[in-house]
């Protein structure tokens, strides 16, 4: 199993949000949660990646068999989750491509393996930009700078 809540109860200042979560997610599958607002997928989403303004008062997440609740929210993305933004803040003057150099040596460091050199680095850019047709500007571009949400 990828991910395994279950019976997952949280909330904020008291409040309690999420009443009994199960969730099984299997390698290679894709779930979409639907709900209307304020229902609690914002919060769900929030607990897995640790966010510290919710308090987990019951149950459990693992991912990929490991604790999920009690790593930080810094070796929870190293393990491999991953939480994209619905308002992508822009960081003019940080390029694509060395904060993305910056997230790959530090997931590297946590591997115990060797920080890619800014060359090694653009080669495997190239090679992996070409398989998914991305535009070369992309990557010289500041982080999420001008993204159009369309
Ligand atoms: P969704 O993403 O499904 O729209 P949320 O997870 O954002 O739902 O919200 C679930 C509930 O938690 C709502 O009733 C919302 O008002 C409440 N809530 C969310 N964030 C906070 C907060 N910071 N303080 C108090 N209540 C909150
Ligand atoms: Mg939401």
């Amino acid at each position: 199993m990828l991910l395994q809540v279950r019976n997952l109860h949280a909330g904020i200042e008291g409040k309690e949000i999420l009443k009994g979560i199960n969730l099984d997610i299997r390698p290679g599958e894709v779930h979409a949660i639907m709900g209307p607002n304020g229902s609690g997928k914002s919060t769900l989403s929030g607990v897995l990646a640790g966010d510290p303004r919710f308090t987990v008062t019951e149950g459990t997440a693992l991912l990929s068999g490991k604790d999920l609740l009690s790593l930080s929210p810094e070796d929870r993305s190293h393990e491999g989750l991953f939480l994209s933004f619905q308002y992508p803040v822009e960081i003019p003057g940080v390029s694509m491509v060395n904060f993305m150099r910056a997230a790959v040596n530090a997931k590297r460091a946590y591997l115990h393996e060797e920080p890619l050199s800014a060359s090694e680095f653009l080669k495997m850019m190239r090679q992996k930009r070409a398989i998914v047709e991305l535009d070369n500007k992309l990557a010289s571009r500041s982080v999420n700078e001008g993204f159009s949400v369309g």
